[in-house]
């Protein structure tokens, strides 16, 4: 469907790309290309494209659909890069976890704003670089796209249809209205667990060695999240800041209300928030988005692994 499926940034998500790309037949060709000689050697040796180099517009060059897979922060200078070395046909997008500030780095540098379709797999793991990825990664998640409103409608449809095939379902929306909800569904909790862990690291009356022999009491569970890439994190929080500050005021006030009934033992305040919350556990499962096995299935793989309050 695709001709030639250029690939840039060989971490996980674009390996992961390229893999179903090719696994799937969703690409007649696929090449790859990377900052780093190092994943570029890596990526070869995985056989992940047909082609991989470090000439990042050398790579682009016959390319007729080229996904964008470098940290947010990255973006604007791969645009200017590849940008002239595009063919008038080629279709642009990416996969970054912000996309308001995407398309103001990007668009500058792309020769046609209408073969421009901002896009982003809500899919991933806490793990990074070209080993991580898989072809499966995409499959029953949601890719968001983000059209601006110079986006043509045929090059929209040609990117809904490429991320059907790999596995995904697809909805689209504006870029700002996808960083609002991705700083509640996504952001922000990783900001509390990246928090969390931090605090917990840096008590002095409870040594490191107890956080971690007791960590399946919820601790554990924050730190997967907390062990995710620090550059990219990094760069989402920088480049989606007013989002993140405004949950972030309405999530302290409502910490501040839980510290209160705490304070003042209003025991059904904390039920009722509780039992909302279980609810809101229980519809993800029914929509397919996790599972429903004790400790999120980890009890089969480690019997001797326990979660407590
Ligand atoms: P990753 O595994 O760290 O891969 C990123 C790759 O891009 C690395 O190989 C990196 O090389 C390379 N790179 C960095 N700067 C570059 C540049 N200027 N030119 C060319 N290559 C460059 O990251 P990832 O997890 O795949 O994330 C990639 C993008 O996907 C990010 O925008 C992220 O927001 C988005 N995303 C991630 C997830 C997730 O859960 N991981 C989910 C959805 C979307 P070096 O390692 O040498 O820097």
């Amino acid at each position: 469907m695709v001709e030639r499926l250029a690939v840039i940034g060989i971490g996980l998500i674009g390996s992961s790309i390229a893999r179903a790309a090719r696994a799937r037949g969703i690409a007649a060709d696929v090449v790859l290309g990377d900052a780093s000689e190092a994943v570029v050697r890596r990526a070869a040796d995985l056989g992940l494209g047909s082609r991989v180099g470090t000439d990042l517009a050398g790579i682009v060059r016959d390319a007729d659909l080229v996904i964008v897979c470098v940290p947010v922060g990255a973006c604007g200078a791969v645009a200017e890069l590849i940008g002239p070395a595009l063919k008038p046909t080629a279709i642009v997008s990416d996969v970054g976890s912000v996309k308001g500030s995407i398309v103001r780095q990007m668009l500058p540098h792309l020769p046609d704003a209408g073969r421009f379709v901002p896009a982003h797999p809500v899919a991933g793991t806490e793990h990074s670089g070209p080993d991580a990825g898989f072809v499966e990664l995409f499959d029953n998640r949601w890719c968001i796209l983000t059209p601006t409103p110079d986006s043509a409608p045929d090059a929209v449809e040609t990117l809904r249809d490429f991320w059907t095939r790999v596995g995904a379902n697809v909805e689209t929306m504006t870029p700002e209205h996808h960083d609002l909800v991705l700083a509640i569904t996504s952001h922000v909790p990783h900001l509390i667990a990246y928090n969390i862990v931090g605090t917990a690291a840096d008590l002095e009356e409870v040594t490191q060695s107890e956080v971690i022999k007791f960590s399946a009491g919820g601790f554990r569970d924050f730190t997967r999240i907390a062990a995710s890439d620090p550059t990219m994190w990094r760069d989402i929080f920088l480049n989606n800041k007013d989002a993140v500050i405004e949950v972030l005021g309405r999530f302290s006030e409502d910490l501040a209300a839980l510290q209160r009934a705490i304070r003042w033992g209003d025991g059904d305040a904390l039920f009722d928030l509780f039992t909302r919350t279980r609810a809101i556990r229980r519809s993800i499962i029914d929509v397919g988005q996790d599972t429903s096995a004790a400790d999120f299935g980890r009890r089969a793989l480690n019997a001797a692994t326990q979660t407590g309050g």
